[in-house]
Order: structure tokens, then C-alpha cells, then sequence
């Protein structure tokens, strides 16, 4: 997928929320973005809805438009850690877990536990299986039957 994402100022992805369900000029979008005319027309052919009328004028709809603006923002992406690493909250630092352990929760969340490499303290974070497991479910297995 090669969606093109534009970069939107922090003031426009705040006002936006407040467009109405109305149709804007592009001038009077980009006052109350504070945004560029420029930029905006960029938007515009880079994707943004927007109508053109007979006349050759562009009509904006707010709520489309605000939609629009949030489509573009990046998906919060929180680190993906390897199976075997974990948030030491001691170290305040990401670390690779000596001896983790993976225990089943419920369907595809596990439980990982290992200790920390640099201080030594049990770490203990959640996860979930990707569709393919393989290994790792074995010795969970075997965990759960010693338990
Ligand atoms: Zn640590």
C-alpha cells in the first residue's frame, strides 16, 4: 500500500475537528488553518476532498475535509520489541531478557517474563502471537503442564 501522506502543521490537525459541515473557499479554509493557499491547493490535488464548480471555483467541505486531515496524521506506532526484549523499568531502558519465558494468557496474548541482563530484576511484559508460532508454544506447553 503507497498511501501518500502529507505533512500537516500542528495547528491545522487542532482546528480542523471544528470545521463545519459547510462548504469553504479555499481562501477561507487556509485563513482558518492558517495555512497557505498554497499549501492547501496542494492538499487538494494530493487528495483532499474538495468540488470544483462551474466557474472554475474550489468548495471545501468542512467535515470532509477534517476527516481528510486525520487520515493523514501517522498512526501512533509504539516500538515493536522482539520476542525476547523488554521495557526494564529499573533501567528505564529497553533490554534483551536473559531466559524469557513465554507463558499463554488467553488465545494469542501471551506473557513473556525474563530478567533483566543489566540489574538482574524479573521483567514481565505482555504480547501477543503472530499467526505462526512455532517453538515457542511447545515450551510454553511444557510450562503450563509443570504448573
Ligand atoms: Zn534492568
Amino acid at each position: 500500500m503507497t498511501t501518500r501522506r502529507v505533512r500537516i502543521p500542528h495547528y491545522a490537525i487542532v482546528k480542523a475537528p471544528g470545521l463545519l459541515c459547510m462548504l469553504y473557499t479555499v481562501s477561507e479554509l487556509s485563513t482558518l488553518l492558517r495555512v497557505p493557499d498554497r499549501t492547501l491547493r496542494d492538499w487538494l490535488s494530493m487528495g483532499a476532498p474538495h468540488t470544483r464548480d462551474a466557474r472554475g471555483h474550489l468548495w471545501i467541505n468542512g467535515i470532509e475535509f477534517a476527516t481528510w486531515i486525520k487520515s493523514q496524521r501517522k498512526p501512533q506506532r509504539t516500538r515493536k520489541l522482539e520476542r525476547n526484549q523488554a521495557y526494564c523499568l529499573r533501567c528505564n531502558q529497553v533490554v534483551e531478557m536473559i531466559d524469557p519465558k513465554v507463558f499463554r494468557i488467553k488465545g494469542k496474548l501471551v506473557h513473556v517474563r525474563g530478567k533483566c541482563p543489566v540489574c538482574g530484576c524479573t521483567i514481565n511484559r505482555g504480547d501477543r502471537l503472530a499467526e505462526s508460532v512455532s517453538g515457542i508454544t511447545s515450551a510454553n506447553d511444557q510450562h503450563l503442564r509443570a504448573a
